[in-house]
């Protein structure tokens, strides 16, 4: 079954209601189920950090950020140029912080280009990360010189970078971060799963 099949309509099987156990959805031909990201109603979404989910490994956790720059569908989303570089100069920031640095697992764009996703380690509440993103953008913000890693030698697609845009967008969202960042997705339930957290919409 095509990928694609399973990530249109609205009639998803739910994420722990695999019919049939003993076969993953791709071994038995039913239909996957809703990721846990996407069991969160984007249309309730606006910019702020959310824990997206959360992931038991070993001993620790790692806990997935929803970096969420744009209110999705409801404004243009950033331009995969700009994200490109957000996510260049935003990466060289976090894994230099002298605080966060060994604690940042990935950071990297939404496909939905409407935020970034952020994964660190441990359980630390939204709320504590958004002075470290408030350091990011406004690096971001006032960035000069080449973006970092923008070249073939570094980069699978080194020409498309914007940067002023870039900055743009990064400027915009140190307003939010300062004076409007939701931590909590609107009207949502959380719900407590065998090595996982996550939202349901
Ligand atoms: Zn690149």
């Amino acid at each position: 079954m095509p990928l694609t099949r399973c990530v249109e309509g609205r009639n998803f099987k739910h994420a722990m209601e695999n019919p049939n156990p003993e076969k993953s959805p791709q071994e038995s031909g039913e239909p996957m189920g809703l990721i846990a990201s996407f069991q969160v109603d984007h249309t309730q979404i606006v910019p702020g950090i959310y824990e997206s989910r959360t992931d038991a490994i070993g001993g620790d956790f790692a806990t997935t950020f929803d970096v969420r720059m744009k209110t999705p569908n409801k404004e243009p989303a950033i331009h995969p140029n700009a994200m490109h570089t957000i996510e260049h100069v935003v990466a060289t920031f976090l894994r230099n912080d002298a605080e966060w640095k060994d604690r940042i697992v990935y950071w990297g764009p939404m496909g939905c280009l409407t935020g970034c996703y952020l994964i660190v380690k441990g359980r630390p509440k939204p709320q504590e990360l958004q002075p470290l993103l408030l350091r990011a953008f406004e690096y971001l913000r006032d960035y000069e010189g080449e973006v970092p890693g923008a070249t073939p030698v570094n980069c699978g697609n080194y020409l498309l970078h914007d940067l002023p845009m870039a900055k743009w967008e990064a400027a915009r969202y140190v307003e939010i971060l300062k004076t409007g960042a939701r931590y909590e997705y609107v009207k949502t339930k959380r719900i407590d799963t065998a090595g996982g957290v996550f939202f349901d919409a």
